[in-house]
């Protein structure tokens, strides 16, 4: 099949990649010169396990190509996938102002007949306001569908090549078998919906993972209170099977690209329906909250942050990607450089990410080593392997007081106790001082 992919972030690149791997020719379009002519050069331009080797792979083998020119890559498309950004905007609400413009570059170029598939992240109603758009630029005839992303970032690939369920969503039969035609190499399971009920199985499927994701939390935080320890808790919960082991694991918060926007987007989309979804408001409460763990934990400890040396272990939002939206180090970091404390951050991937964002409010080191040295406390932000299988004798005995703040809870127990000199702040379990 011949396919088009506009927008080749995190989920347009790996969905044209994957689908070029299993035998599709694919051509990925993008507004951003810089970023196509280092896909041409088989650069990604995003950090994703497994993501360079089948970009080169399949570009060789002339499956996989890339663009700037929408009229290139659209006009001899069956299927164009739609994958550019939809952001926040200040009010909650989904910013669709890239997707329009996507819906307009699709209706110029369009061939007679193609299939315009939505898998940017959208509200209810999004896809049929997009055909009214395509509608009113062209008068060739298309049909639409609706297939949102589930991939994480940091797994993209094998969540593509092994996911565990494709969503189709369509009002037209064909169009609908000629997208599961398109994925069928891919052997995963399909399951067709209506358009709207696509369009909320992305949003319910998010807010969903996040509420479960601030109730562990709080459980955690009740945990401290009450001498209870949050592994041993969420173990014990996750065994049931209606409740399930994902997404048990306590921490300081979600972030990323996807569950900060999409909750507040799918409590906006309620409002505007009359629907009070509190529940979503606590969620994102809760969140905010979490995120300020580590500091909070620190100013109590250490009374005073002024001068203090900080070591940042981690700053993007999770392991295994270089992306830096809405990462609870951001918010982490400002409530240090607002407390005039010295903070020194490290991340193997998500330096030039994060001074994009952060710029001189804290200092990069290179290295672990680099950042803890001399430091009054180390904070572990992001669970990178790289953290987990420190050296905790050998990371203190660099430090001026051998205080660690856990946020990701990354040692075991046994791991601190040989360690001799440590003060260990984890979350939901004891302190072990
Ligand atoms: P991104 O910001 O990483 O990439 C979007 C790309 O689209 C950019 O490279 C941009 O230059 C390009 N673009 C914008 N307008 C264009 C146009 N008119 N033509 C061609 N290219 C254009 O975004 P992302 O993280 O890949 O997310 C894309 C969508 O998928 C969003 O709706 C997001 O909510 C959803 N989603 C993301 C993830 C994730 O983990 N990142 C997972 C599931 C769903």
């Amino acid at each position: 099949m011949k396919i088009a992919v506009l927008g080749t972030g995190y989920v347009g690149l790996s969905t044209g990649v994957c689908l070029s791997e299993v035998g599709h020719h694919v051509i990925c379009i993008d507004i951003d010169d810089q970023k196509i002519n280092r896909l041409r050069q088989g650069i990604s331009p995003i950090y994703e396990p497994g993501l360079e080797d089948l970009l080169t792979k399949n570009t060789a083998a002339g499956n996989l190509q890339f663009t700037t020119s929408h009229q290139e890559g659209i006009e001899n498309a069956e299927v164009i996938i739609i994958a550019v950004g939809t952001p926040q905007r200040n009010d909650g609400a989904a910013d669709l102002s890239y997707l329009l413009q996507a819906a307009k570059d699709v209706s110029a170029h369009l061939k007679p007949d193609s299939i315009v598939v939505i898998k940017s992240t959208v509200p209810v109603g999004t896809n049929d306001y997009v055909k009214s758009i395509i509608t009113n630029h062209t008068k060739k005839p298309f049909k639409m569908v609706s297939n949102p992303e589930f991939l994480r970032q940091g797994s993209a690939i094998k969540d593509t090549m092994k996911a565990d369920r494709i969503i189709i969503g369509s009002e037209d039969k064909e169009a609908a078998l000629k997208i599961q035609e398109m994925y069928r190499p891919l052997n995963v399971p399909i399951l067709m919906t209506n358009v709207r009920s696509a369009e909320m199985i992305k949003y319910a499927s998010n807010a969903f993972l996040a509420t479960k994701i601030s109730f562990i939390n709080e459980i955690a935080n009740l945990c401290e209170a009450v001498g209870a320890n949050i592994i041993d808790v969420a173990n014990g919960m996750g065994k049931d099977k209606r409740i399930g082991e994902a997404f048990l694991q306590a921490g300081i918060g979600y972030g990323g690209s996807c569950f900060p926007k999409d909750v507040k987007a799918l409590l906006h989309t309620a409002g505007l329906h009359g629907v009070d979804f509190s529940l979503l408001r606590e969620t994102i409460a809760i969140n905010d909250e979490q995120q300020k763990l580590l500091f909070t934990k620190a100013c109590s400890r250490l009374k005073q942050l002024k001068d203090k040396k900080i070591a940042m272990l981690g700053l993007s939002f999770k392991p295994e990607t270089d992306d830096m939206r809405e990462a609870p180090s951001i918010k982490i970091a400002h409530l240090l450089h607002e407390a005039e404390a010295k903070v020194v951050a490290y991340d193997p991937v998500a330096k030039d990410n994060a001074k994009k964002i952060l710029g001189d409010t804290i200092e990069y080191a290179s290295s672990v080593d680099q950042a803890i040295e001399n430091a009054d406390a180390v904070f572990i932000v992001t669970e990178w392997n790289e953290f987990k299988q420190l050296d905790l004798t050998e990371v203190t005995k660099h430090m001026k007081q051998p205080i660690i703040f856990d946020g990701r809870n990354c040692f075991e127990e046994n791991k601190i106790r040989a360690c001799s000199k440590i003060e260990y702040y984890p979350v939901g379990k004891p302190a072990i001082v």
